[in-house]
């Protein structure tokens, strides 16, 4: 029987489990959508069930610890603190997923996991301290320092989406933390694409349906008018928030996730750019800036480093 861990993945809508091996494969996965009617609760019956429905269909790999991936604070306690869901406040999630199992388990911030996930499991990070954004429907990060995520005095380190970019400014979107012109509400997926639904308008035209972010990259690469200021505003506010960060902590790699991060090149290629000219000349190419090598599984790998750490702490 082959040992391994079980990791979960909570994020805004969407959850995943796995079974982990320690090189970080996975040998099975069960993703599911946050139904609409469930609570915080009720989401994670489901997902436990799931979990269990897992280990039965593949009794040779027996999960020895676990480790959850939360898209939220986590206290220095364990405890998450708040989302986007009904009845996830100052729960024990690790107390309750260990007692569910009776196996050990641990629990971190998604945005530490995917930043600890890049470290462990990426091919080429070779040991290399890094910097997780994950750009999606809002801007998350964490960071690994000296091997490890780093997690700050009450764990709410690296909250990079709340980087103050332009705070003052009175034409600047108000943020989901109640500031104005942070990272996020200028750069998230939801920040650009309703930047540009306002540029089209004010061009008098009509956003296709379904219009997301991306479409504002590929519009601002095929040189239409309207897209590029709304490009090139994120995206600065985006270099601002990785410049800042470089500009403190001097990591040799800055590894970018997230649903925006799919833009590809049309985001890649300008944000090196901003990047540097926001970079003191002394730090100006030092730092490699590239997508997760993970896509959308660095926190649920994340998970599972973490799981792997919690059992090879209990046993010396
Ligand atoms: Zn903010």
């Amino acid at each position: 029987m082959a040992s391994c861990v079980l990791a979960f993945d909570f994020g805004g809508t969407r959850a995943r489990c796995a079974l982990v091996g320690r090189d970080g494969s996975r040998l099975a996965l069960e993703v599911r959508d946050r139904p609409a009617e469930a609570d915080g609760r009720g989401w994670l019956e489901r997902m436990i069930q799931a979990a269990r429905e897992l280990r039965a269909a593949h009794p040779e790999h027996a999960p020895l610890a676990i480790g959850v991936s939360f898209g939220g604070p986590v206290g220095t306690d364990g405890r998450i603190h708040s989302m986007h869901v009904s009845g996830w406040e100052h729960v024990d999630l690790a107390g309750m997923v260990s007692s569910e199992f009776s196996l050990p388990c641990a629990v971190d911030n998604d945005a530490n996991l995917g930043a600890y996930g890049e470290y462990r499991y990426a091919p080429d990070v070779r040991g290399r301290d890094l910097a997780y954004f994950t750009v999606s429907t809002g801007v998350g990060g964490g960071f690994v320092w000296k091997g490890k995520p780093f997690r700050g005095a009450h764990g709410l380190a690296a909250e990079f989406g709340h980087i103050p970019v332009c705070p003052d400014d009175p034409s600047a979107p108000v943020c989901a933390c109640g500031k104005r012109g942070c990272v996020e509400s200028l750069a998230s997926g939801r920040a650009i694409e309703l930047a540009g639904r306002e540029a089209l308008k004010a061009a008098e035209r009509e956003a296709a349906e379904g219009f997301n972010a991306g479409d504002v990259f590929a519009a601002a690469v095929r040189g239409e008018a309207w897209a590029r200021p709304v490009r090139d505003r994120a995206v600065g506010a985006l270099a601002w928030g990785v410049a800042s960060i470089l500009c403190v902590l001097d990591l040799p790699l800055v590894v970018l996730g997230g649903g925006v991060t799919q833009a590809g090149e049309a985001l890649f290629e300008p944000l090196r750019a901003r990047i540097e000219g926001y970079l003191p000349l002394v730090l100006r190419g030092r730092a490699e800036v590239r997508p997760a090598a993970l896509g959308q599984f660095s926190p649920l790998l994340g998970a599972a480093a973490l799981a792997w750490d919690r059992l090879d702490a209990e046993h010396g």
